[in-house]
């Protein structure tokens, strides 16, 4: 039996993750605030596995939700092979860098940074417990390099994704827990579908060299092969998902 995390695997890119991973046959402990009965089905549309998959109702910005979570894992499964931190949050208003509001900034960033940070620290403590080779993969963002002046927290959030990888990728690597940041480029769910007819147009006039939108497969796919075992002499990489968004051109 393998047991892998995602957080936020209930929708959009995680669930994606989360389809390709049960593939495979590892158990789920999919972590989101939507109610038991919201994800009912889509959870149980997901690929059987050894063990049936977990559905914790909790927000991982709340610390005690996070211990709750981790208990529970443990309890049911005993064990974690695989973390994937892809729970995320855009700002609810987007607002320009000279406006935003200290409570949007501490939303964005108790989740996105702060939550992320704060499970992987658990979640790693628990891998060195068990002694068993991990790995930790986080969803970060082309945000976590490209500057969106609308967006000053998600761009903030992302950013520190990027360090956290590599503070943990150096940290656990003596215990056999490899750690990676997947950046996802435009990929097409519910959090992009406000800026869908902009982004179409962008695409369509070449903002990303392969001109088509991403997918939660795309970035699942990236996921799966940073599990398969085939990169296990590499830490703390980053692989962009992106479509080739992050090449410059002179
Ligand atoms: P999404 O469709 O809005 O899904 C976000 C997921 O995160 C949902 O499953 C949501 O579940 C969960 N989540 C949000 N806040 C949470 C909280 N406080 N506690 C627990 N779970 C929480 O977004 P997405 O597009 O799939 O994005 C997934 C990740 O990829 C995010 O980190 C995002 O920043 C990143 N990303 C997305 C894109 C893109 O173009 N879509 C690009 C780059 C990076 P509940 O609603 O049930 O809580």
């Amino acid at each position: 039996m393998r047991v892998a995390i995602v957080t936020g695997g209930a929708r959009g890119i995680g669930y994606g993750i989360a389809q390709a991973l049960a593939k495979e046959g590892y158990s789920l402990a999919i972590l989101g605030r939507s109610s038991h009965t919201d994800v009912k089905e889509r959870i149980a549309q997901l690929p059987a596995a050894a063990q049936p998959h977990l559905y914790f109702q909790g927000d991982l910005a709340n610390a005690q939700h996070r211990t709750a979570f981790c208990r529970r894992i443990m309890d049911t499964f005993g064990q974690i092979d695989v973390l994937v931190n892809n729970a995320g949050v855009a700002p609810k208003v987007r607002m320009d860098l000279l406006e935003t509001t200290e409570e949007s900034f501490d939303f964005v960033m108790d989740i996105n940074l702060k939550g992320t940070f704060f499970l992987t620290q658990q979640v790693a403590n628990l891998m060195i417990q068990q002694n068993r080779p991990g790995k930790i993969i986080n969803i970060s963002s082309l945000s976590a390099y490209a500057a969106s002046t609308n967006r000053p927290e998600y761009c903030l959030s992302k950013a520190g994704i990027s360090m956290v990888t590599k503070l943990f990728a150096l940290r656990l690597a003596d215990h056999g827990i490899n750690v990676y940041e997947v950046r996802p480029g435009i990929i097409n769910t519910e959090m992009t579908a406000p800026a869908k007819t902009k982004y179409d147009a962008l695409i369509a006039e070449g903002l990303t060299p392969i001109r088509r939108w991403g997918t939660p497969q795309d970035v699942a796919n990236t996921v799966s092969a940073l599990c398969s075992g085939k990169f296990s002499f590499s830490t703390g990489e980053v692989i962009n998902v992106d479509g080739g968004f992050h090449l410059r051109e002179l």
